[in-house]
């Protein structure tokens, strides 16, 4: 694009003309929330804010550097211990954001020559991270189909036993725990077990599981029940459920100590402030001790799926508090939208490019803080807004 103002306001049309156009609200609208990724309600909770207020009277606002120099502290120290317990991981390494967690550790361990199967409708931070490592051998799997991943490993195992370029070669799984957009789960069994026969790494984005699935928050791995072996390396955020802002991945030693060596959005950025690692610390500690959230929220989940089927919406089959309805158009996503701003709530219409063509849609969440009465009252004006 040339830098003249007629390009910019092109380009711009563009956008426009295929109802693309994003647009900020501010978060204080006064409409309820059926669209944020808070789905415990800890991004708001006076205990969480309250442990943020008092590491910044402690440690100040700031990291004031990278880890590796000297903006590592006692917050993200006992942060990592904490998150490695959680997850039952050896060790947690923390990261600026899940953003950069997934690009950091794709770029440490992956190269030119390894092939790397990745699900279609991986977050975009994903598909990122594999743009990033450039390998000729990318390849995009059907959403969820596991039988296809095995069965590139398995020609990809066939043609580097006689090849002598390729015998160092690895290969990478990469895929979201619950994905961002759908809701579902990955069928993570069946990846581990293809990725162990063919000592391939196996990577799960596990952003939106974390506190949310398995029988205590523990996200996919513990609802699966796989461990380190079978899930060598685990990514969580905690912009999501945790209702802060940062990421960790967890894995064994070794896996974490070469991502400190290597990974260069782990080396080359200001560590999280610590104020913000202690506020995640406080929320984690509520994931752990406060099992009644995770039963409001099933709870919501099912009065909005039962509540749905009874009016004939069509929300896609998922399990989690991500629950979406697609409406094909950008334009009936947008109406739909609109209306559902005029009743009082906030659902945003996603739009491609960060769903398939054809597949606009209102992805509404639910979250622990709802009470049952906005769940009803949604559900009255979702069917309005669609009809
Ligand atoms: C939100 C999200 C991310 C990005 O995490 P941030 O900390 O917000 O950068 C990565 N992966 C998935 C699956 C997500 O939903």
């Amino acid at each position: 694009m040339r830098c003249t103002p007629e390009a910019r306001a092109a380009a711009l049309r563009d956008i426009d003309d295929r109802n693309l156009r994003r647009r900020r609200t501010p978060a204080e609208d006064g409409r309820v929330n059926f669209c944020s990724n808070d789905y415990l309600g800890l991004a708001r909770d006076p205990a969480v804010a309250a442990a943020m207020a008092e590491a910044a009277q402690r440690h100040g606002a700031g990291s004031g550097a990278s880890h590796l120099v000297s903006g590592h502290g006692a917050e993200h120290e006992m942060l990592e211990q904490e998150l490695a317990e959680f997850t039952g991981r050896a060790r947690a390494l923390v990261f600026s954001t899940g953003y950069m967690a997934n690009l950091g550790v794709l770029a440490a361990f992956a190269g030119r020559t390894d092939l790397l199967l990745a699900d279609e409708l991986n977050h975009a931070s994903l598909i990122d991270a594999a743009r990033l490592v450039r390998s000729p051998r990318n390849h995009w799997y059907a959403h969820g189909d596991a039988a296809a991943a095995r069965a590139l490993l398995d020609a990809h195992a066939a043609s580097s036993a006689t090849a002598d370029a390729a015998a160092e070669a690895g290969a990478f799984i990469v895929t979201d725990g619950v994905f961002s957009m759908d809701g579902d789960l990955a069928p993570l069994p069946e990846l581990a077990a293809a990725a162990q026969a063919h000592q391939a790494w196996l990577v799960v984005d596990d952003a939106h599981g974390l506190g949310v699935v398995g029988a205590t928050g523990r996200g996919c791995c513990e609802h699966f029940g796989l461990d380190a072996r079978a899930v060598p390396v685990l990514i969580g955020t905690f912009g999501k459920a945790l209702g802060t802002f940062g990421a960790f991945v967890a894995g064994d030693d070794d896996v974490i100590e070469l991502l400190i060596q290597r990974a260069r959005t782990y080396i080359y950025t200001t560590a999280l402030p610590p104020p913000v690692a202690a506020a995640t610390r406080r929320a984690l500690r509520i994931v752990r001790e406060e099992p009644w959230r995770r039963e409001a929220l099933q709870d919501r989940i099912a009065q909005f799926r039962d509540g749905a089927a009874r009016r004939g919406l069509a929300v896609m089959p998922s399990s989690t508090p991500i629950q979406p309805l697609v409406l094909g158009s950008e334009t009936a996503a947008l109406t739909a939208s609109h209306r559902l701003a005029e009743a009082g709530y906030r659902v945003t219409a996603i739009r491609p490019p960060t769903v398939p063509a054809g597949t606009a849609r209102l992805r509404i969440t639910l979250s622990a803080a709802h009470t049952p009465q906005q769940v009803e009252g949604l559900l009255a004006s979702l069917e309005a807004a669609v009809s």
